[in-house]
């Protein structure tokens, strides 16, 4: 250190004389002392490694302006980094954006089973002890025509929970066209390997036929399993298994078929004008045991995964003690409750689950909503704006190979590029995640609410100005 740095790092004041002051004052009487002073300490620390490091020149200590980073950082420290966020990218099941929202009733079953106690494990017919699982059971089973079912808390959970109860220590026949891997975390091969069951390969990467599995059949053999491609798809010469044969396969030698569905639509999307998505009752009316899927894709719901399938199966799995660890919890049971209640009392009205609204979209929907955006800043000088046609995603591995025909607004600024209007938007209050394609930013308005429409412009036209 030179003679001028050590001249600067007495300059820096004391951390109590600091909060004697003034604008120390104003903080502490907003905040508490110990973050107040963990705070300024910070503060102080970094200013000592800049004088240390990179200062040259005389340098003088300015009270006001310390204390403005300070209380910048006390603001954003406060704030939650879990926060809402704008999806302007049409991908309506958005894994890294959570997913689906949800129903209203859905949000206020969470409100209140959160404010309060709940009958969560209380059988209040009796005052005895009850089953979480039992709230929903019945309603399941009603929606998708299955003996039983038991929910977790996703379907990775409901997955291993499959395969921990019918194959650890035994084998498992899965296509080799199916052996999956989802969102980075969920690759089908180390969840068999975590279950503790061996995994045996049937068939080939784009074609498996009923004889692969029945020749892979061994005397170890636990579980027939099916996983949806979700996230993408063989095209050329293809085959795979249909059900009904692996069902009546696993039949034969009495051994479970699992069928992994991932997304699990509970309606026909080709009644929503999207394209078809198998549904859970197909696949319990073709009998197979055990059926998994997740409660935040097409369902529209919460994040959890349900399994559903043959009495006898499911009361095993619910006996495993593993349930306890992947268990659902009360917020998510609730909100999923209310959403399986919209789709009993409602069958005829889909569009009450966002989701399935979202999806339902037309393309003409969606560009009515895009030029509301565009005429709400079209005084901005700065920016030209075009709609245009394009295609939205359903998103989290569900029609994976079919896009929904969509309206985008284009928009491009004299002052910005496109990344960093995107980067500006992404900074907004809320946060507002676009498209970028071709250098273009492009507004997808299907996962878009009406009430947004206004904060996507007022971002645009603060950022313009
Ligand atoms: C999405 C998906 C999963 C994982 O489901 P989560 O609810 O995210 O745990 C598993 N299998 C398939 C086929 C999927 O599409």
């Amino acid at each position: 250190m030179n003679a001028q740095q050590q001249e600067n790092l007495k300059k820096l004041p004391q951390v109590h004389r600091l909060l004697e002051s003034k604008p120390a004052q104003e903080l502490l009487a907003k905040h508490p002392k110990p973050l107040v002073a963990e705070s300024v300490r910070q503060r102080l620390d970094a200013l000592r490694a800049h004088v240390r490091n990179g200062m040259v020149g005389a340098f003088t200590f300015d009270e006001s302006r310390f204390f403005t980073s300070v209380s910048g950082a006390m603001e954003t420290a406060a704030n939650r980094r879990l926060r809402w966020v704008i999806n302007a990218t049409g991908i309506v099941i958005h894994t890294n954006l959570g997913r689906v929202p949800l129903a209203p009733e859905a949000v206020e079953a969470i409100q209140e089973i959160a404010l309060g106690y709940s009958s969560l494990e209380m059988d209040l017919e009796n005052g005895r002890r009850g089953s979480r699982y039992a709230h929903v059971e019945p309603l399941i089973c009603a929606l998708t025509g299955a003996e039983a079912a038991l929910v977790v808390n996703n379907n990775a959970a409901a997955v291993l929970l499959a395969l921990d109860t019918f194959a650890r220590g035994g084998e498992v026949i899965v296509s080799r066209g199916e052996l999956i891997e989802i969102g980075g975390s969920f690759r089908l091969p180390e969840v068999i390997a975590s279950s503790g069951a061996k995994l045996i390969e049937a068939g080939s990467t784009n074609k498996t036929r009923a004889a692969d599995y029945e020749n892979a059949i061994s005397e170890s053999t636990r579980l027939l399993m099916s996983a949806h491609p979700s996230n993408y798809r063989i095209v050329g010469f293809t085959e795979t298994v249909c059900r009904a044969e692996l069902v009546a396969l696993g039949h034969d030698r009495t051994i479970p078929v699992l069928e992994d569905l991932g997304s699990g639509a509970l309606v026909d999307l080709a009644d929503l004008n999207a394209p078809h998505e198998t549904m859970v009752q197909e696949a319990v009316a073709a009998g197979v045991g055990i059926v998994t899927f997740s409660g935040d894709k097409l369902l529209g719901g919460p994040q959890c995964g349900i399994i559903v399938g043959a009495r006898e199966y499911i009361e095993r799995m619910k006996k495993n003690p593993m349930l306890r660890a992947l268990r659902i919890d009360k917020l998510n049971l609730a909100a999923l409750e209310a959403t399986l209640i919209l789709y009993r009392n409602h069958p005829d009205q889909p569009d009450r689950i966002p989701a399935l609204r979202m999806l339902a979209a037309s393309s003409m929907d969606v560009g009515v909503k895009a030029r509301k955006l565009a005429t709400m800043f079209q005084d901005v000088d700065a920016y030209t704006t075009d709609v245009i046609n394009g295609e939205s995603l359903a998103g989290g591995g569900s029609l994976p190979d079919n896009g929904l025909d969509t309206r985008l607004l284009a928009v491009s600024s004299t002052q910005h590029s496109a990344n960093e209007l995107s980067a500006a938007l992404r900074a907004n209050n809320p946060p507002i995640i676009a498209r970028i394609a071709d250098g273009q930013l492009l507004f997808d308005l299907r996962t878009v609410a009406d009430e947004e429409i206004a904060e996507i412009a007022d971002a645009l036209r603060r950022i313009a100005s």
